[in-house]
């Protein structure tokens, strides 16, 4: 049998050569109080007081009336998809320059994704390509809006709000009404942003939030279901909880999923909540900083924030126009990555991954631009001035005329 290793003596080192990441997380708060205290009253699994408080005190954060905590972000869109109503061979439209997690549970739902390019002022869903699609290739027909030339109904929108910039919300809830069809948000990295004052995530009839480790807040790994719909909600707990009827009894009404939030990983939600404000704080600190560090250099242009929008500056981004600087974001990438210095390019558009292949593709020419010019900069919530100045010079060396 093999001897349990410590900890400590299993994880392996950050990264070699990386002095400074991408972004880590901050565990600088209650997390270890709230964490013996499941410990020590034995409530570790899917139920527990943190779950109650963690889904209670989001809701609040969001002024929202309902929040239903799950195993991940991925699992919150699931199961969101499937309250929103969404079925078999359903299409949802979705942006094709995101992570690849919203196209994946639109197909763990049975549907399809139908991919919309981005826009390229704020690198968000081009939501006038959205209502050339439902005006001019769809139609009304049994009751529901179907795809001409799929004949598939159209079971949900799926805006995703990325990089920390919201979607323009107010022409897609526009068509949402004019098409009678629900709004599921992905703002799994967008937590602490806003739309036009209301904050992201509250436009649709439910939404998702992630806590994956890389994200603004962290539960290790979770996520949250959030909505004002109190019988959407009630499906989503339901769904999440492998559909029980019974538990005495062990009665299951549906095949549902084993999707719920550990009281160990809620604790950690509770304290990382309570410093939510603080990390929002950083991200914007730190966002303002490169924007005045990076200003001016031929080709680079800084993260968007559109006049109606309050970005959480999730991962600080810049965009290097190929032709205009001197060299090209996946060089500068490698550069910076001789010098200790993390950086990452996001995402290969969806219309283009070999997982989503085959899939219906609305334009797709920004997102292919965005995938080659942008390139996400070190935002870790505790990056220091002097390690921040260290990556502004970096890249003004390589840029500057
Ligand atoms: C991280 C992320 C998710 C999924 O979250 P997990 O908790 O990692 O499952 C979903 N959508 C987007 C856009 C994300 O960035």
């Amino acid at each position: 049998m093999n001897a349990i290793k410590p900890l400590k003596a299993q994880m392996a080192p950050k990264s070699d050569c990386t002095k400074i990441p991408l972004a880590v997380p901050q565990l600088g708060g209650n997390e270890w109080a709230y964490l013996k205290e499941c410990l020590d009253t034995g409530w570790v699994s899917s139920v527990g007081p943190f779950v109650d408080r963690f889904e209670r005190d989001f809701a609040t954060y969001l002024g929202a009336r309902h929040a239903v905590a799950v195993a991940s972000g991925t699992a919150a869109l699931h199961v969101a998809l499937l309250a929103a109503g969404v079925q078999p061979d359903d299409e949802v439209p979705m942006p094709s320059f995101t992570f690849i997690a919203p196209a994946n549970a639109v197909r763990y739902a049975g549907a399809w994704p139908v991919f919309v390019d981005a826009e390229a002022a704020t690198w968000q869903m081009d939501v006038a390509l959205l209502r050339d699609f439902l005006r001019d290739d769809c139609v009304r027909s049994d009751g529901a809006l179907r795809n001409r030339k799929t004949g598939r109904r159209i079971g949900a929108i799926l805006p995703v709000h990325v990089l920390g910039h919201p979607v323009d919300m107010e022409p897609l809830l526009a068509l949402a009404q004019e098409f009678g069809l629900p709004v599921v948000e992905d703002a799994a990295e967008s937590l602490g942003a806003s739309y036009r004052g209301q904050p992201v995530g509250r436009a649709g009839q439910i939404a998702a939030f992630s806590f994956n480790g890389n994200k603004v807040m962290t539960t290790g790994g979770g996520g949250m279901i959030v909505t004002d719909d109190a019988a959407l909600a009630d499906r989503a707990r339901y769904l999440s909880t492998t559909a029980k009827d019974d538990g005495t009894e062990g009665i299951h009404g549906s095949v549902g999923f084993n999707y719920r939030l550990t009281n160990l990983q809620a604790a950690m939600g509770c304290a990382q909540l309570e410093q939510l404000d603080g990390l929002l704080a950083a991200k914007r600190r730190i966002a303002a900083r490169y924007a005045a560090g990076l200003a001016g250099l031929p080709g680079l242009s800084l993260m968007p924030e559109a006049n109606w929008a309050r970005n959480a500056f999730w991962l600080y981004s810049i965009r290097l126009d190929s032709n205009a600087a001197s060299c090209t974001a996946r060089e500068l990438r490698q550069r910076l990555r001789e010098r200790g210095i993390d950086t990452r390019s996001f995402w290969q558009p969806m219309h283009l991954s070999p997982a989503h292949a085959g899939a219906q593709t609305l334009g797709g020419d920004v997102a292919e631009t965005l995938f080659d010019e942008v390139l996400s900069l070190p935002c870790s919530t505790d990056l220091g001035e002097a390690q921040q100045d260290a990556v502004i010079a970096a890249i003004r060396g390589e840029l500057a005329p």
